[in-house]
């Protein structure tokens, strides 16, 4: 059985009391609330599954917005720190990706590459990952004029008072593009179809703010630079009669959606229609009593490293609540 008092936490022999899968905000920070609660969590940091050791923030430059970092951090920084803080009391990570897990039996199985732990109950964090338009120059212009979030670059000073562009037709591409105008000069939004797919509030929005123009039957085809090599335009398709053109923009937002990393729970948790893990509301708990999920890969909506943190919090404290409980 397992066993989760701060006095007395010895788990049952062979097994864990908690496997922590993904290392974003939301694994680092489950790992410091359950480390801290004497839980001794696995921590399995993935390693190419879905996406890298430290999550999405290790793919960014600055972050601006992490409360404690009036000068910012780094992305890469500050998730070295919260590793650090995990590690510190007690947690041990194993940057492996997990394989398969299986919620069938308990206690409760988990594949890495390198190793199978039995445990009394798992935080499922891995995140999501943006979805991108694989144009020939993204890598190269990625963080440098190509972002995956309004929220997080737009007030940056690559950006500000610039001429900026979106891509995308629903809820997430026009509140993107509305979000900009706070920031840029203009914003272009640019949508394959011949209409948007975001609500019609959205739509009323986007179609009565003087700051957006709307280009419909266009799609992005590659980013054009100027003689510095900076971002200096988009290369855009109209998409009825194949014309091409140059449109001046020195960004690019995706507003195309996010593809949740829960392919290890299908068929096994309950998910959305879009693949994002069902938690009940305003806790962590999943539809398999002892599993639980925090961060972007139970979040459709606000998508922050604070939001994610926040979540990896309420899911160690609710472990701790389980084992207890369990006891
Ligand atoms: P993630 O950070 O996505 O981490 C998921 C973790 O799961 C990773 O460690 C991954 O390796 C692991 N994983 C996945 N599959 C497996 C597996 N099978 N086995 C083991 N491990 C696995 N937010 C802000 O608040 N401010 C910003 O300035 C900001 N800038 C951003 C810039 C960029 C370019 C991007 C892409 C995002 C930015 N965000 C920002 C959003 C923020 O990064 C995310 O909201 C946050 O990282 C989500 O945290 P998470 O822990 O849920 O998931």
């Amino acid at each position: 059985r397992p066993r989760a008092s701060s006095d007395d936490i010895s788990t049952s022999p062979g097994v864990e009391n908690l496997v922590i899968i993904g290392s974003g905000p939301a694994g680092h920070t489950a790992a410091i609330y359950a480390a801290r609660a004497n839980l001794k969590p696995v921590v399995f940091e993935g390693f190419q599954a879905g996406g890298v050791p430290g999550g999405q923030l290790m793919t960014t430059t600055e972050v601006e917005n992490f409360p404690g970092f009036p000068d910012g951090i780094t992305g890469p920084d500050l998730m070295d720190r919260m590793r650090k803080q995990a590690e510190r009391w007690g947690a041990e990570l194993f940057q492996e990706d997990v394989e398969s897990i299986d919620l069938k039996n308990r206690p409760f199985t988990v594949q890495s590459s390198e190793r199978k732990v039995k445990c009394h109950s798992i935080i499922y964090a891995t995140g999501a990952t943006a979805r991108r338009l694989r144009l020939p120059r993204e890598d190269e212009f990625w963080s440098r004029g190509i972002s995956a979030c309004a929220i997080c670059d737009g007030a940056s000073p690559l950006f500000k008072g610039q001429v900026l562009a979106v891509v995308g037709g629903g809820d997430t591409a026009t509140e993107e593009a509305l979000y900009l105008t706070k920031y840029a000069r203009h914003v272009h939004l640019l949508v394959r179809k011949d209409q948007l797919r975001a609500s019609k509030a959205m739509q009323d929005r986007v179609f009565n703010c003087p700051n957006v123009t709307l280009h419909f039957n266009t799609e992005a085809v590659d980013i054009v630079s100027n003689t510095k090599g900076q971002m200096s335009g988009i290369l855009v398709r109209k998409v009825d009669s194949g014309e091409e053109s140059v449109l001046e923009a020195k960004g690019l937002f995706y507003g195309i959606g996010h593809s949740p990393n829960s392919q290890l729970l299908k068929g096994q948790v309950e998910l959305d229609s879009s693949g994002y893990v069902l938690v009940q509301d305003g806790t962590a708990k999943t539809s398999v009593e002892g599993v639980f999920a925090a961060g972007d890969v139970q979040d459709h909506e606000w998508r922050q490293a604070i939001t994610a943190a926040g979540s990896g919090c309420i899911a160690a404290l609710s472990v701790e609540r389980y084992l207890v409980s369990e006891n």
